[in-house]
């Protein structure tokens, strides 16, 4: 379920920011947790105490911020079993901090409400390279390093379930590379940037030139997606962590622009859109 399909760290009415749910056999799994994530949840009706694993991509605070809150909210919702959490480097050293920067309300809950201690709840670390870092019985996870300059610690990952294979981008420069990763999945969920609407959107902030580059080295074009979705041969291409997410661009743009390099099938998600795989035909 995409729980935040908007890109970018700004709180508006509309789109959240990032955040997805992975559910396979029963087990949940969020992906990025944006500003919003315990609210967009609690909207889908999925209650936070069944939350398993949690994976932040890279650290912008799109992706990150509402990290440790996720889980101290889960926490106060009675959360009794331990979340795992995987990320690239720092997620260790923010999930320490995180419980010192809220030491007083967590020390005096559980003093005062008899709460279990969440600290021991929340199992951080850190992914140092490539490839397969969480695997059970029913599904593997796979990361692959993808370039957001200037951040180089962000990871695309793959899921590999009984019901099929689904790959998130992250937040990424084209990367022709990312096609081999997500050859043959059936699902690719890309980020995607509306390129004529960069202007229309710098022009809002004193920073205008500055993010205007940003945006343009660091993400991917709607015709770059098509370009990765048709090289992958992916069964569908789905569009999410929308560039600008809060300026209206329609379906048929955001479309239209994919469809100068890919003829499959494409759509874009929407807040609490859900997806199931297999995906028909
Ligand atoms: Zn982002
Ligand atoms: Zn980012």
């Amino acid at each position: 379920m995409f729980l935040g399909t908007k890109g970018g760290p700004r709180v508006e009415i509309g789109r959240s920011n990032p955040a997805n749910l992975i559910e396979i056999n029963g087990t949940r799994i969020v992906l990025d947790c944006g500003m919003g994530v315990s609210r967009q949840l609690a909207e889908a009706k999925v209650p936070l105490t069944s939350v398993k694993y949690i994976l932040i991509s890279h650290h912008h605070s799109d992706h990150n911020l509402e990290y440790g809150n996720l889980v101290y909210n889960a926490w106060v919702s009675g959360l009794s079993t331990p979340i795992h959490s995987f990320g690239p480097n720092g997620l260790e050293e923010m999930t320490k901090t995180y419980w010192e920067l809220n030491k007083f309300d967590v020390d005096t809950r559980i003093a005062d409400e008899g709460r279990p201690n969440p600290r021991p709840l929340l199992i951080a670390k850190d992914i140092v390279a490539d490839g397969e870092f969480l695997k059970t019985d029913e599904f593997t996870i796979t990361a692959f390093r993808t370039p957001h300059p200037p951040i180089t610690d962000n990871f695309a990952y793959k899921f590999t379930t009984p019901d099929g294979v689904i790959v998130f981008s992250s937040d990424t420069e084209y990367n022709p590379k990312l096609a081999e990763f997500a050859k043959g999945a059936d699902v690719l969920v890309h980020e995607a940037l509306f390129a004529p609407f960069v202007e229309k959107l710098v022009a809002r902030v004193k920073n205008g030139a500055t993010l205007g580059k940003h945006l343009m080295a660091s993400h991917t074009t709607a015709q770059d997606v098509g370009k990765i979705a048709s090289a992958a041969g992916v069964k569908l291409l789905v569009l999410s962590h929308l560039v600008p997410g809060d300026i209206d661009v329609t379906d048929d743009q955001w479309i239209a622009a994919v469809r100068e390099n890919y003829s499959g099938r494409v759509s874009v998600a929407k807040d609490l859109m859900e997806l199931v795989l297999p995906v028909k035909p």
